[in-house]
């Protein structure tokens, strides 16, 4: 089965009110874990790559551990997706590689780093939607600027600075309408890694968990039900793995992550597309952490590997269940980007899918 449009995967999520993970990789261990994880539980699934991905593993590499795993597990409805595409340019590249949704972040100047201006977003996206949509990809932008920094893009803005630049529920319903975009993210306080909080308890000084203004999300929903809404920096980052890596050597103090509950509630408001990196990060180099430990004389990278790798699975295994999308994959029958095409409106009279 070829790779599918995304924009499928997120319309069925909806028919079926739940939520699908969109997981970030850079190697074969993750690639492999979330496809286990997948084939075991049955979900549709979302495998994405940031630019600082494609640098790091170059771009054919993925593509094709992608396409491996696409051929292993014929049967999971499984979309490629760029995260953060900073340019038309850099969404072409990964469209011609065969991406089968790309994200343009025009919610910062092409430096990845200054937010941009609503009348440069809304320029940005447009173009990049009618560049994919004529080839059946499937297009996400973002509205509003997230916290913390993720492969070197983000604005790295403080918590005050987050909270002025959340999303507009008016302006994101013109911002959908004017770009004809597939997938928005918002801005609801969340951020980029493991540090999501700059929130202190004035009394004793304590890191507090980001408080999220989830009620932007209910309101979005309100205002436009069918619209896909997509959850960035959404790892849980759970104690129990980053006190593993502190066990065995890490110095990870004053973590927090978005409570799972958080994500439910923003599934039951149109939230499809949950992003998660940085929990299977943290399993993973507490796996390795581990076995460095307590096994110094080991030097096999498999020795590490095949346990960071069984860590990330157990991680993505419990995601699929908790967002809802596990026991879909069967669900519907996967189109290929060629139906995606005409059921935008393209060199036909529709997929007949039903998705529009
Ligand atoms: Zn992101």
């Amino acid at each position: 089965m070829p790779l599918v449009p995304m924009r499928q995967i997120l319309d069925e999520a909806a028919k079926g009110g739940y939520g699908v993970g969109a997981f970030n990789v850079n190697n074969m261990e993750q690639i492999q874990a979330i496809m286990q994880a997948a084939h075991d539980t049955q979900s549709p699934v979302i495998i994405q790559a940031s630019r600082g991905a494609l640098m790091y593993s170059k771009l054919i590499y993925l593509r094709n551990l992608i396409e491996a795993a696409e051929e292993e597990f014929p049967e999971i409805p499984l979309a490629m997706h760029l995260d953060h595409g900073n340019s038309v340019e850099t969404c072409k590249q990964a469209i011609d590689l065969g991406f089968t949704s790309v994200m343009i972040d025009g919610s910062l100047a092409e430096d990845g780093k200054t937010p941009n201006t609503y009348e440069a977003n809304v320029a940005i996206t447009k173009k990049v939607v009618d560049l994919a949509h004529p080839l059946g990809v499937t297009v996400e932008g973002e509205l509003g600027c997230l916290g913390g920094i993720e492969d070197g893009h983000g604005a790295g803005l403080s918590t005050d600075e987050v909270n002025a630049h959340l999303t507009d529920p008016k302006q994101a319903e013109k911002f959908v309408a004017a770009t004809g975009l597939d997938a928005l993210a918002v801005a609801i306080g969340t951020s980029h890694g493991a540090y999501k909080s700059g929130r202190k308890d004035p009394k004793t000084g304590e890191v507090l968990p980001p408080a999220l203004a989830m009620e932007r999300i209910h309101e979005i929903h309100k205002r436009m039900p069918n619209c896909h809404m997509v959850m960035h920096g959404s790892s849980s980052v759970p104690k129990e793995l980053v006190d593993i890596i502190n066990q065995y050597g890490g110095k990870m103090p004053g973590t927090f992550g978005i409570p799972i509950e958080q994500i439910k509630d923003g599934i039951k408001h149109g939230v499809r597309k949950i992003n998660v990196d940085t929990d299977s990060r943290l399993a993973m180099t507490g796996a390795i952490r581990k076995v460095l430990f307590e096994t110094p004389q080991k030097f096999d990278p498999r020795d590490y590997l095949k346990p960071a790798r069984d860590a990330a699975y157990q991680v993505y295994v419990d995601r699929m269940n908790a967002f809802g999308q596990a026991g879909h994959a069967g669900d519907y029958k996967p189109i290929t980007l060629t139906a995606m095409k005409k059921a935008y409106g393209f060199g036909g009279d529709g997929c007949g899918c039903g998705c529009h």
